[in-house]
């Protein structure tokens, strides 16, 4: 199996090849062609299994086709738990779509806010936020999900671990319903599934 028999086109294969990624990992096997589907997928991941690239790949494919954010506007939003994570998936994100011309933010609590707001000025294809600090840039004006496409919630039972939910779900009441979600999740606990049954439109269930 390769990355181009999922549905990947060149363009996204050249950079993997470049990375030196030969082979699908199981979850990006399972989850890549559903996520190109349109497919709304509920995966269970840790840490590790290569998820990262397995929802990042599908929505740059879709994204690199469409047309460009506006000023402030976000077309796909991946919310993680903590800085750190969220720090890190920025990086994976500019790792995978260099060159197709999309532009990723990063935004997290415990720096300055004002080059994160100067950074949405020219809007985000992808932004990659931390839950709390999201939430204040929007109340801003800073952020606006008008042209929201893909929202992704990585290690979703860590958010609720780390006490989001009620953060979580009056940022998710404020996106477009129109749009294709994918939850990753490296435990299924009963809040993990009420936040999916909540969230998701008929998802696809995975596991790596
Ligand atoms: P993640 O589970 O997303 O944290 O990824 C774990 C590590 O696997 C990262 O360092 C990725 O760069 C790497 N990785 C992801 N997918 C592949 C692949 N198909 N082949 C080789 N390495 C990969």
């Amino acid at each position: 199996m390769t990355f181009a028999t999922l549905g990947l086109s060149s363009a996204v294969t050249d950079i993997l090849k470049e990375l030196g990624y030969h082979t699908p990992t199981p979850i990006q096997a399972q989850a890549i062609p559903l996520i190109l589907s349109g497919k709304d997928v509920l995966a269970a991941a840790q840490t590790g299994t290569g998820k990262t690239a397995a929802f990042t790949l599908p929505i740059i494919e879709q994204l690199s086709k469409g047309k460009r954010a506006s000023a402030t506007q976000v077309r796909c939003l991946i919310l993680a738990p903590t800085r750190e994570l969220a720090s890190q998936i920025g990086d994976s994100v500019r790792t995978y779509s260099q060159g197709l011309g999309l532009r990723s933010q990063t935004m997290y609590g415990g720096v300055q806010a004002y080059p994160q707001i100067n950074g949405m000025k020219r809007g985000a294809d992808l932004l990659v936020a931390t839950p709390g600090r999201l939430m204040d840039l929007f109340k801003q004006n800073a952020v606006a999900f008008d042209e929201l496409e893909f929202l992704v919630l990585d290690e979703a039972d860590r958010m609720l671990d780390l006490g989001f939910e009620e953060a979580l779900n009056a940022l998710l009441a404020l996106l477009p319903k129109t749009r294709q979600s994918m939850m990753f999740s490296a435990t299924y606990s009963d809040a993990v599934k009420q936040l999916a049954k909540l969230w998701l439109r008929d998802p696809e269930e995975v596991a790596a």
